[in-house]
């Protein structure tokens, strides 16, 4: 072996290393894809307001609390009440949701990097025609 091809071919070896770690990692971020429970989009939090009535004791500072969903709908944030019996699903369903959306991001960046070495591979295994 000359070595040109040496050198190349212990960076195609690396390469081809780089190449299962990211698939492994593909793998990992695809899980959740897999799952089978429904996502809600949107987040769970408590929202503390006033009524408007001026005799109201949330103008003494105990505010009315409830829990919503919020979520953003074409630029817009939207907000639902969650009645306490359904707090528990939601609130699951939403955290999913975030995790399918943070699966979702890592395989792009994932999916990018593959890419790259792809290439690399092809440019190291060429040879003129
Ligand atoms: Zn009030």
């Amino acid at each position: 072996m000359q070595n040109e091809e040496i050198g190349s071919s212990q960076s195609l070896s690396r390469l081809r290393q780089e190449l299962r770690r990211l698939l492994a990692d593909l793998e990992r971020s695809l899980e959740v894809v897999f799952g089978r429970t429904p996502l809600i989009k949107g987040t769970v939090y408590e929202m503390a307001r006033k009524c408007g009535k001026p005799t109201c004791a949330c103008t003494r500072g105990q505010l009315h609390k409830s829990l919503v969903l919020s979520w953003s709908h074409q630029g817009k944030t939207r907000l639902k009440a969650i009645p306490p019996e359904k707090l528990a699903k939601v609130r699951r369903k939403s955290e999913e949701y975030a995790r399918f959306r943070r699966g979702r991001a890592q395989i792009s960046v994932i999916n990018k990097q593959m890419l790259e070495v792809i290439d690399h591979i092809e440019a190291l295994r060429r040879e003129e025609p």
